[in-house]
């Protein structure tokens, strides 16, 4: 018996989308050897309900933090929760956190003030950090650079920026998420992406029900599809998909530890 697996390092479980027919989406996932999910959240409630999650699955796990989109309002009374949940032994990273100027929620300073909150309680838990960044790539690097030397880690989660900045992520011991677009005939630079950087720098997520991979776009996506995602990783780096699944997997014990 093989002890490989496929790995989701970031999927809303706790999306209302996915919610409403979860076991069949949880079936379909570990009949397609999808052994390990990472729930994220993207506010109290999300994060609650991953956290719920992943204490009734063994193999699910919490990522919980609060998204720049949804922190309006948001008061040490949350910021206070999260810092004690931190502790609870199913969270393996702090997220999703980081910068989205496509969306007119929030300002930039009400971004910076939660991005930084958080990162402070990523280094004091020792945790990693699960990064989104949309419409904020130079802001984003800025800020994490900065905190390198003090984060455990962090996996710019579906990353979509070029490969010079890629290299400078993985040169700070940043890795990155790839998901479904990767897949996409059109993914140019997403592709020269997984091409440049090194396997041991690279872990596999759908951010489902978002980002559903090629040949399903324009359906709901799943965990169940990570062996698409992976299977191109494979093809563009021309390595059997068992290395890769292998690298994979030491990867998300390197950074998440599990
Ligand atoms: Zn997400």
């Amino acid at each position: 018996m093989s002890d490989l697996y496929y790995i989701d390092t970031h999927v809303h479980l706790n999306d209302e989308k996915l919610l409403i027919h979860l076991d069949e989406v949880i079936n379909d996932a570990l009949n397609n050897g999808v052994k390990k999910m990472f729930i994220v959240g993207w506010d109290k409630e999300s994060s609650e309900k991953a956290l719920e999650l992943a204490h009734k699955y063994d193999f699910c796990y919490a990522i919980i933090g609060f998204h720049p989109c949804n922190i309006k309002g948001y008061t040490d009374v949350e910021y206070n929760w999260l810092d004690e949940h931190l502790s609870d032994e199913k969270v393996v990273a702090l997220g999703e956190i980081g910068y989205d100027f496509h969306w007119d929620t929030t300002t930039k300073e009400e971004q910076d003030i939660a991005f930084i909150k958080q990162l402070d309680l990523a280094v004091k838990h020792k945790l990693p950090v699960s990064i989104h960044s949309r419409d904020a790539s130079q802001v984003t690097f800025d800020v994490l650079s900065a905190y390198s030397e003090k984060l455990v880690g962090g996996v710019l989660h579906s990353y979509s920026g070029s490969v010079e900045l890629a290299k400078e992520y993985t040169k700070k011991g940043f890795i990155l998420g790839i998901s479904g677009p990767l897949t996409f005939k059109n993914a140019r630079v997403n592709k020269e992406v997984v091409k440049e950087i090194d396997l041991k720098f690279l872990v596999t997520e759908t951010d489902s029900p978002y980002l559903t991979p090629h040949p399903y776009r324009g359906k709901e996506n799943g965990p169940k599809y990570i062996p698409l995602i992976l299977k191109e990783i494979a093809d563009i780096k021309n390595l059997d998909e068992s290395i890769c699944q292998e690298e994979i997997i030491k990867n998300v014990k390197r950074v998440f530890g599990v």
